[in-house]
């Protein structure tokens, strides 16, 4: 018997405002789908967040015995700088920038996607489709649409109609608008008098002749709409059907609310069953963002290079200071909440050595089966991870108490605490473990903080004028192939390999 068979497992539902009870359409199957980066910078700490939640989920659902297929996507293309209909291609306009071909900006921003997301040990997805790799798809689904009577091309452009949609469907159902106010604050805009309506939306758009990526397509040479992509990919690996659709709460409208739309109008069933929401993480009260400049960059954080930090911080520290807040609150950036998540972090990595130490009594204080529910009744509430962290410090206070002989426990009770906390730390939060199993990432992040220990300390030399000091730390480190450069904003290095 599967463990999900004996949880109750409750999701918010964005679409509904609600809890309900998760039942997936296939009984033991989840498909979920979530909505992957724009590779067109650097991941930052704000992205991994919304991703590291989904893991959970994705995490916590394989635990309770589910088999899931994860679709996240990769956007390479048709993602405007504004989000909206117009402005040039983020991908296209970093190739241009960098002088490099686009799919190079692609390839080495999914390279760090994909390095930083393990450092924090999320699991890969079931499948990573790509935006350029689904273009037919795409040209077939407007097709569909089109001959559906739900989209019109005008000039080389595609659009969804989203006023004959609504007749006989509700445009703004996810998030909680009508058409009319739609209309009503809608600023006409230069450039979008070719469309019926202002809030309808492209699924194809003519490539300018300088536009860089392009396609050809029935409506001329061309590239999709963002919001198809995800719509067209879900539907190929899950199914017109599936479960769970995730992403950033900044996605809620309008990219969520068209691929309701564009999946009702092609197949003719609404795609998603339980809408989740991740909220944003915060810096200095603000939305972390890439183009506003306002973010940390998970580099910095594992060097402590960012004028934010007093110091570097582990990944594992860092998902453990995240998952303290739950997906669905603002999580707020700061050193000094870092710091404390890094002393938590290592007080519950420390009882599990502790436990180990643990005499047995005969009898029991603790009762360790009725903790044990509290854990899954915590992440069976909407994957509830602050309520789950809670009780396994309460825990870590028992374990501590046995210890110090105030307080018995049996072999039995230790043993279901052990496996019980790293089933919880390890499988479910995906918390890794630095202060005992060593990783390698591990090893990086003890020889960056020691390499960034010299760098204090060679500071610390030519300020006080000592530059004998000072030149050897610089030539034995170059020696060992890492490479100091200074600057007004301080000192970074590099490791050749
Ligand atoms: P992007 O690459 O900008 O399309 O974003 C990738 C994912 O990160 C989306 O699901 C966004 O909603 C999410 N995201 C962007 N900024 C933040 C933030 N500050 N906090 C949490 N998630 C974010
Ligand atoms: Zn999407």
């Amino acid at each position: 018997m599967a463990l999900y068979e004996h949880q109750s497992l409750k999701i918010y539902n964005s679409i509904t405002g609600k809890k309900e009870e998760f039942k997936p359409l296939t009984e033991d199957y989840v498909g979920m789908y979530v909505c992957g980066p724009t590779v067109y910078s650097n991941v930052h700490l704000g992205n991994c967040r919304t991703f590291i939640s989904f893991d959970l989920v994705f995490r916590y659902l394989k635990h309770l015995g589910y088999k899931v297929r994860y679709v996240r996507n990769i956007t390479d293309a048709g993602h405007l700088e504004n989000d909206g209909e117009e402005g040039e291609d983020r991908i296209a306009k970093r190739a241009k920038l960098m002088e490099i071909e686009p799919m190079e900006v692609v390839q080495k921003y999914s390279i760090d996607f994909h390095q930083i997301l393990e450092k924090f040990n999320n699991l890969p997805p079931s499948i990573e489709p790509t935006a350029t790799g689904h273009i037919i798809e795409q040209i077939e689904t407007i097709k569909t649409i089109i001959d559906k009577g739900l989209a019109y091309e005008v000039g080389g452009n595609v659009y969804f109609d989203v006023m004959k949609y609504n007749e006989s469907k509700h445009y703004g159902k996810l998030s909680g608008r009508n058409i009319e106010d739609l209309i009503s604050n809608t600023r006409e805009l230069t450039g979008q008098s070719e469309k019926k309506n202002p809030q309808d939306f492209a699924l194809w758009k003519k490539a300018e002749p300088q536009h860089i990526m392009r396609w050809p397509s029935p409506w001329g040479i061309g590239f999709p709409g963002w919001h198809l992509e995800c719509t067209v990919m879900s539907t190929k690996y899950l199914g017109k059907q599936f479960d769970i659709h995730g992403g950033g709460m900044d996605l809620k409208f309008p990219h969520h609310e068209c691929e309701i739309a564009q999946g009702q109008a092609s197949t003719g069933e609404d795609p998603v069953n339980y809408w989740m929401h991740a909220n944003m993480l915060t810096l200095n009260g603000k939305k972390m963002a890439k183009s506003t400049g306002n973010n940390i960059l998970p580099r910095e954080l594992f060097t402590g290079q960012n004028e934010n930090l007093s110091k570097a911080y582990q990944a594992p520290v860092v998902r453990f200071f995240m998952l303290q807040a739950n997906y669905r609150s603002i999580l707020d950036f700061s050193d000094e909440a870092l710091s404390a998540a890094e002393k938590g972090y290592h007080k519950l990595m420390d009882s599990l050595s502790t436990l180990k130490t643990i005499q047995p009594s005969k009898t029991s204080d603790f009762d360790v089966s009725a903790w044990k529910d509290k854990c899954y009744e915590a992440m069976n509430d909407d994957f509830n991870s602050p309520v789950l962290i809670a009780h396994l410090f309460e825990a870590v206070k028992q374990i501590n108490l046995a210890k110090s002989g105030k307080l018995a426990l049996t072999q039995e009770n230790i043993d279901l605490l052990e496996s019980t906390l790293h089933d919880f730390i390890f499988e479910v939060m995906g918390i890794e473990n630095v202060d005992g199993s060593a990783s390698s990432s591990s090893h990086t992040d003890d020889y960056e903080e020691l390499i960034q220990f010299l760098i204090d300390m060679r500071n610390h030399a030519r300020l006080n004028k000592d530059f004998e000091t000072s030149d050897k730390i610089r030539d034995k480190l170059l020696e060992m192939n890492v490479e100091l450069k200074d600057s007004k904003e301080g000192t970074t290095f590099q490791i050749h390999n």
